[in-house]
């Protein structure tokens, strides 16, 4: 056994997060936490109630398999990074098409599904099964890059590869699940990026980085991508009965199939309120901005509001009670509540 096991058990054994999906031998609902949590906090998804919610309304893989595109983007709505609930659904089709519902144990096939990589592969069944599969995410980046010192930017193929060789290596046999959620819990609660707790860390005996007080150089970052800006207008437009318009957005692009405001990006050589006036058609009311950061890209959205009877093409008028009926991104519902006077 690698001697980090032990201390490291122990260390889980003394006192770990409790998670809803810890301790639970249900893989669609580990896999449902696992593809939340990829580029969402923890915290997040909990106390906003992402997860139940989701299982609620999606309470097994043929419930989420049967459900259309839209019914599971508005439960994803605010999560961000869509794509990611695309690839899950499209994962319970094929589970329930292929594999008579049961979700693969192998990996290798378990490996084939949409949005199932090696991490999520390995996260699923080692949790679910204790199958001896390694995971390598974030956290645990970081604990073993310091640990063994590994040198070369963790977006690097060399790098990653050594990571992973050493994730693979420091699994026990008789506990991986638990050796894999300890190892994160440790990268989440103690070996944090910038104050890791050292003088609390279970395997600060043989950490290589804490020996040579060289911590803040590891993990050894990767390119940074730039951020690119746009400023955009987006229109409220509302009938008298109250309702107002909302658009699909395009089903390539950013926020694919998505709905939103009418809305348009601002060139250099115009304003937004001359974008707002050529979309709406009407008179309209300036509500403010709105600033939204995606991973690597920043939108400044103006947003105005007028009456309208009529709207752009394929338009859905809506009440405000039905948008949880849709796939609103956060950028959208920012809009609509500086419209409303709500933001
Ligand atoms: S000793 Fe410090 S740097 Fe090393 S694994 Fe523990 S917390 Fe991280």
């Amino acid at each position: 056994m690698h001697p980090i096991a032990p201390p490291l058990l122990a260390w889980y054994d003394a006192g770990h997060r409790l998670f809803p999906w810890r301790g639970i031998d249900d893989l669609y609902r580990i896999w449902v936490s696992e593809i939340m949590l990829q580029q969402t906090r923890i915290q997040t998804v909990l106390d906003r109630g992402y997860y139940d919610r989701f299982l609620e309304r999606f309470p097994t893989v043929e419930a989420l398999a049967a459900a259309d595109e839209d019914a599971v983007l508005a439960a994803w709505s605010g999560l961000g990074f869509y794509r990611r609930a695309r690839n899950l659904h499209a994962g319970a089709k094929a589970v329930v098409a292929e594999y008579d519902g049961r979700i693969p144990e192998d990996p290798a096939v378990l490996g084939t599904l949409p949005g199932i990589g090696r991490y999520t592969c390995g996260a699923i069944l080692s949790s679910g099964r204790n199958r001896k599969l390694p995971i390598l995410d974030g956290n645990v980046i970081r604990v073993l890059s310091r640990l063994h010192e590994v040198d070369g930017p963790i977006d690097k193929t060399a790098t990653l590869k050594e990571l992973w060789r050493l994730a693979e290596a420091v699994l026990p046999d008789g506990r991986p699940g638990d050796f894999n959620q300890a190892l994160m819990d440790l990268g989440a609660t103690v070996c944090t990026p910038t104050s890791p707790d050292c003088d609390g860390c279970p395997l600060s005996a043989g950490c290589g980085a804490r020996a040579a007080g060289a911590q803040a150089d590891y993990p050894q970052p990767g390119k940074r991508t730039k951020v690119t800006f746009e400023v955009r207008a987006a229109v409220m437009l509302t009938r008298d009965d109250g309702r107002f318009a909302v658009v699909r957005r395009p089903a390539d692009g950013l926020l694919p199939n998505l709905f939103e405001l009418p809305a348009a990006t601002v060139g250099d050589d115009t304003t937004p309120a001359d974008v707002a006036a050529a979309l709406a058609g009407v008179e309209l009311r300036n509500c403010g901005q709105v600033d939204h950061r995606f991973s690597h890209r920043h939108w400044t959205t103006h947003v105005f509001r007028g009456a309208s009877e009529v709207g752009p093409d394929d338009v859905r008028w809506v009440t405000r009670a039905e948008l949880s009926e849709l796939g609103l991104p956060s950028v959208s519902r920012k809009a609509i509540e500086a419209a409303m006077g709500l933001g």
